[in-house]
């Protein structure tokens, strides 16, 4: 299977069956992204612990495959995670997606998902620049979510 192909079908397979999609019952914060460009909206719930880390995230919403499946992926792994590695995430993913750059410095083709896991299926999208944007959607409302919480 090629390199192509294996992110297809992760793709599909985040976008079949989104994970995380559980409302949270008591959510420190929630924050509402919508990419008006092609009709995508998240919604993106999130609790900390004590010490700050990300204790339960819930990210549901509606649109296009690449905006959904970027949110299920996004949720599975900053989940349990501190503020300061999933900002450090967020920084990755969004050099990986700047066609500024080649952003294959997170891909490598001999072990596919080794230091951005599923996201990296998403490359791929960067050939796209217009899905770029609903790529990028869960991520903008995720932090939007955290900096609430302080
Ligand atoms: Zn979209």
């Amino acid at each position: 299977m090629s390199l192509e192909d294996l992110y297809r079908e992760v793709i599909i397979d985040h976008y079949r069956s989104p994970r995380n999609r559980q409302p949270l019952l008591e959510p420190d914060a929630s924050a509402e992204g919508v990419n008006p460009l092609c009709g995508d909206e998240v919604t993106v719930e999130v609790q900390r612990d004590e010490a700050g880390a990300l204790s339960a995230i819930s990210v549901r919403g509606q649109g296009c495959s690449i905006s959904q499946s970027s949110a299920s992926m996004m949720s599975d792994l900053v989940k349990g995670k501190s503020r300061a590695e999933i900002d450090d995430i967020v920084s990755k993913f969004k050099t990986m997606m700047d066609i500024e750059g080649d952003g294959a410095d997170f891909i490598d083709p001999e072990h596919p998902g080794s230091v951005l896991g599923d996201l990296e299926a998403l490359y791929g999208v960067r050939k796209f620049p217009v899905r770029i944007k609903c790529a990028n959607l869960p991520w903008a409302t995720l932090v939007e979510a955290l900096d609430k919480t302080g």
